[in-house]
């Protein structure tokens, strides 16, 4: 059972070795906010225009697994892509934040993987279907809570193969301008997580493969993907 890091959390002076444990997400967001098209290389790749303000979309809380959990292939899904994301997680109930303020609403950073079926996403001309499958965002391992995360690497490894390497410096908008832009849209809770946006170098993944986001200073969020269980017998 997850406990949220704003309840009371008591320490069991217990000492368990990390191999032996199952990490959980570390937050179970009311909503995922992310920006799109942060990178003007990315923004190029996807042959889209870089814009003016951030392009922010929505995953819903039912899509988020933890540090090795399973990411399922959804059946009918022609292409499955990783995207390696710094994200905020939220410290305190923020509503028209100035910029300046923001990091005052800040818990913490930790990875996010953007998981996006990019056929669909290309096909709907929306991205709500492509990016809102359960299991399409990974976060994890945990929370890093004292960290200046203007300045990062920020690296995606399939199968141990780097496939993307940046720095957080590339990002157009920072997390603080967008803790301070999105809650002058909506309401932001304890425990939701902003993603930054993903670098260039976006690719597919198949059943099988070992997705790797690594963070400078935070850690790894590693994940596998896997067919689908089976519905009906
Ligand atoms: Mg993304």
């Amino acid at each position: 059972m997850s406990v949220s890091p704003f309840k009371a959390i008591k320490p069991s002076r217990k000492s368990i070795p990390l191999s032996k444990v199952k990490i959980l997400s570390p937050v179970q967001p009311s909503k995922i906010i992310l920006a799109g098209l942060n990178n003007r290389e990315h923004a190029r790749e996807l042959r889209i225009a870089v814009p003016g303000e951030p392009v922010i979309f929505l995953k819903p809380p039912t899509a988020v697994i933890g540090h090795r959990d399973n990411i399922v292939y959804p059946p009918g899904v022609k292409r499955l892509d990783y995207e390696a994301e710094l994200a905020v997680v939220i410290k305190k109930e923020a509503k028209n934040i100035p910029v300046r303020q923001a990091f005052k609403y800040i818990l913490g950073y930790t990875c996010l993987n953007d998981v996006t079926a990019r056929d669909l996403q290309k096909k709907d001309n929306q991205w709500t279907r492509a990016k809102s499958f359960d299991t399409f965002c990974p976060i994890g391992p945990w929370i890093e809570t004292s960290l200046d995360p203007s300045n990062l690497r920020i690296s995606c490894l399939l199968n141990e193969k780097l496939k993307q390497d940046s720095c957080t410096k590339n990002y157009i908008f920072s997390a603080d301008y967008l803790v301070s832009f999105i809650s002058r849209i909506m309401t932001l809770f304890p425990g939701d997580v902003i993603s930054v946006g993903t670098p260039v170098g976006v690719g597919p993944m198949k059943i099988g493969d070992k997705v790797e986001v690594k963070i400078e200073g935070i850690g790894s969020l590693i994940n596998r993907v896997v067919l689908p269980r089976r519905l009906y017998r």
